[in-house]
């Protein structure tokens, strides 16, 4: 591994490494794992969704999926109906019955997910030998996997740590004499992953697989040789499986921001050796592009409060990002989950005595929330409309996962979303 230049070398920071949390167990208001299938099967081309689940599942996911009814969505539900619930039907029987006529109808699916839900958990469907025994059937035209994608005790980026959980089983062995490979994990748009690409051809890391694929039968190999880097910071299943099929996970930062991204490809890079000098050289101009993306907005967000609320799991990262790059004062950073080890940079990287608060207590999180009267707040759906008729400031956490915001080029558009919805309010009261 090459020595660093000072401008490169990760500073021996540590903001908030060793900070205490605040650990809330009260009612929370999160959506559930079912909702990251609205990013994940526009991600994987010819696989399916089928949730098995109630009316409810049903509507959660095409109320937020806004689907088309001309579209053939790759996602539905297996209704379980008040018959099942009560055993009087063999929920299985039907589930075979379901599955059969969608693989007939849909020809094109070769990945076939059984999505648990709260329903089916109380009902003690077990999906895990439902797929095994379609996957039998249907093989090797279709595999059928199954995860849980409920809402007990969960928040909803979970929902893509199970279903990636559920591929790295199936995921090939690397040949033990491979040379290194590097494993993106994290489902990241397609456009995003192209300049990824391009910026690790750029670098001479390689070759360099993705988590999910973008086709099922693109399976990425894992092994010894595989090196990991976390796009998301909320695998921690699935890179626990990854590991135990011998991955290294590569610590880093999260790729949001200029400094995200470039901390990022450095943890790659210097597992690849790649000198100082070839590496400012392949990222000068996209990281150029990115400050001078991000310094049209900061004078407007330079020195405003934001207050993030528990919900996607991405809040340390952004928090991270919005102090650093824009300015922005943290008030508090909630997160439903708070992995220290996945998240050991960026905590690192965060104020000294910004608030760290792990899982939900929500009126007295509110509480604190209206104390401090932020100029943003950062929250779910469901606290959004409520806190706006306060005269507060929000911005939908769910919008980030169906954003591009990851990497050089979308460092701005990530910036934009928070100043707009300071802008439209602006307006509002003029
Ligand atoms: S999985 Fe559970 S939380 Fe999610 S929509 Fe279905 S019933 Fe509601």
């Amino acid at each position: 591994m090459n020595s660093l230049s000072p401008a490169l070398r990760v500073p021996a920071e540590t903001g908030c490494a060793d900070a205490p949390v605040l650990r809330e167990r009260g009612q929370r208001e999160v959506f559930c794992g079912l909702t990251g299938i609205i990013w994940l099967h526009r991600k994987i081309q010819d696989a399916f969704f089928l949730v098995v689940g109630s009316r409810t599942c049903a509507h959660l996911i095409q109320s937020a999926a806004g689907v088309m009814i001309f579209a053939e969505p790759r996602f539905g539900t297996a209704i379980i109906e008040e018959r099942d619930l009560a055993g009087l039907a063999d929920a299985n029987d039907e589930l075979d019955r379901v599955v059969t006529r969608l693989v007939e109808r849909r020809p094109e699916i070769r990945l076939l997910f059984l999505v648990g839900s709260c329903p089916s958990e109380v009902i003690k469907l077990d999906l895990s030998r439902a797929a095994q025994r379609l996957s039998a059937r249907l093989s090797p035209a279709v595999r059928v996997l199954n995860y849980s994608g409920s809402g007990i005790e969960t928040t909803f980026t979970h929902g893509e740590d199970a279903c990636l959980a559920a591929l790295v089983p199936v995921l090939p062995a690397a040949p033990s004499d491979a040379p290194p490979a590097l494993l993106i994990a994290g489902a990241l748009p397609d456009v995003v992953e192209d300049q990824f690409r391009r910026l690790f051809q750029a670098l001479g890391v390689g070759p360099v697989h993705f988590l999910p694929p973008r086709r099922s039968g693109d399976l990425p190999p894992v092994g010894p040789a595989t090196r990991l880097l976390l796009a998301q910071p909320f695998l921690g299943e699935t890179a626990r499986l990854l590991e135990a099929r011998g991955a290294q996970l590569l610590s880093a930062p999260f790729p949001l921001g200029e400094e995200g991204t470039t901390r990022w490809l450095r943890a790659a890079a210097n597992a690849w050796g790649v000198s100082d000098r070839a590496f400012a050289a392949a990222i000068a101009a996209p990281a150029e592009r990115a400050r001078a993306a991000l310094g049209r907005h900061r004078d407007l967000l330079d020195g405003r409060s934001v207050f993030l609320f528990p919900d996607s799991q991405l809040e340390p990262p952004l928090a991270r990002f919005l102090a650093r790059e824009l300015g922005m004062r943290i008030i508090e950073v909630g997160t439903p989950y708070l992995h220290r080890q996945h998240l050991a940079e960026e905590l690192a990287l965060l104020p000294a005595g910004t608030m760290l608060s792990e899982g939900q207590d929500v009126e007295r999180q509110l509480d604190r929330c209206r104390a401090a009267r932020p100029d943003i707040v950062v929250c779910g759906l469901g606290l959004a409309n409520p806190l706006e008729a306060e005269g507060l400031t929000t911005k939908w956490s769910i919008e980030l996962l169906f954003t591009p915001i990851q990497g050089y080029e979308q460092a701005g558009d990530l910036a934009e979303l928070f100043a707009r919805p300071l802008i439209r309010r602006v307006r509002l009261e003029v």
